[in-house]
């Protein structure tokens, strides 16, 4: 276990009991240190996922078909692009199988809403990413009651099947939820508008969504109380403290990375044999 974290973070942003309502997104639970002292360990944890990260590829070029799968979900302005560029951004870019899910296509919707997940899934080897996924499905949809009850109350169960496959297959999930307060998201909002470089990241529907505020909290309490399993477990991340969220999703990764274990993958070739070709060369 790292320093400055009295309990390891995947216990400590673990899923199970969880009720949304009552979270502080400014906490930082289970580490004691202040910003300063989570930035200067964020450096020192960035370092050990980067090598992680090189022998899951290096392993993957070997032969070894296993991968992990960070899902990221979180409400508009939560932190999921600052975690895809600063948290895996730190990470080799060709290790990385990065996909966002959107408002679905024409051909997406005609589709199970599983197609378009699995064919996103990351190769062997790989750090897959999904900045929004599957659980879209039972969020802005069971929210915006885009399709009815009877469609998306089964996909509870499916998920959970999915995953448990997915798992089987080799996939080691990491399954981040991210909450902020709604006073900070009006502020990044805020933010977004005060400044002609964040204009892009500015969707007006944004400030609507802020009236489903306790649907989406609802929601989500479903999602985590759902599909949070021993296999494929759910963390929450409170993310007002953006060096926070970053290091906490450091930290999972980490040690999903740890669990499978992962020596430098044996030389193919007689190393000795080789270093006396290279000589000669
Ligand atoms: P972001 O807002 O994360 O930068 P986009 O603008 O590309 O990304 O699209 C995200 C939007 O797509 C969100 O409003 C999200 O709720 C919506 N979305 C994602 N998946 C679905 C889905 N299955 N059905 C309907 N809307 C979806």
């Amino acid at each position: 276990m790292a320093k400055k974290w009295s309990l390891p973070p995947n216990q400590a942003l673990r899923a199970d009991g969880l009720r949304i309502t009552e979270l502080d997104a400014a906490g930082t639970p289970g580490f004691k240190g202040d910003k300063k002292q989570g930035q200067g360990l964020l450096a020192e944890r960035t370092t050990v996922l980067s090598d992680l990260q090189e022998r899951l590829y290096a392993n993957g070029r070997s032969g070894d078909t296993r991968s992990v799968l960070l899902v990221l979900q979180g409400m508009d302005t939560a932190g999921k692009g600052g975690i895809v560029r600063h948290v895996i951004g730190s990470v080799d870019p060709q290790g990385v199988d990065h996909a966002s899910f959107g408002v679905p296509t024409e051909e997406e919707k005609s589709n199970h809403f599983l197609w378009r997940i699995r064919k996103a899934l990351p190769r062997a080897g790989q750090l897959g990413v999904f900045d929004r996924s599957h659980y879209e499905d039972v969020l802005v949809v069971r929210v915006h009651n885009l399709v009815p009850p009877e469609v998306w109350e089964p996909r509870y169960d499916e998920i959970n099947a999915f995953e448990r496959e997915l798992v089987d297959q080799g996939t080691t999930l990491v399954k981040v939820a991210m909450f902020v307060s709604l006073d900070e998201q009006k502020k990044r909002l805020r933010e977004r508008l005060d400044r002609p470089d964040k204009y892009w990241k500015f969707n007006p529907a944004d400030i609507d969504e802020r009236g489903y505020w306790p649907a989406y909290q609802e929601a989500y309490q479903v999602v985590l109380d759902r599909t949070s399993t021993d296999y494929a477990p759910w963390h929450v991340i409170p993310a007002d403290h953006k060096w926070f969220a970053r290091l906490a999703v450091t930290e999972l990764l980490i040690d999903a990375l740890e669990g499978l274990k992962l020596d430098w993958p044996p030389a193919q070739f007689d190393v000795e044999e080789q270093r006396r070709r290279l000589a000669l060369a």
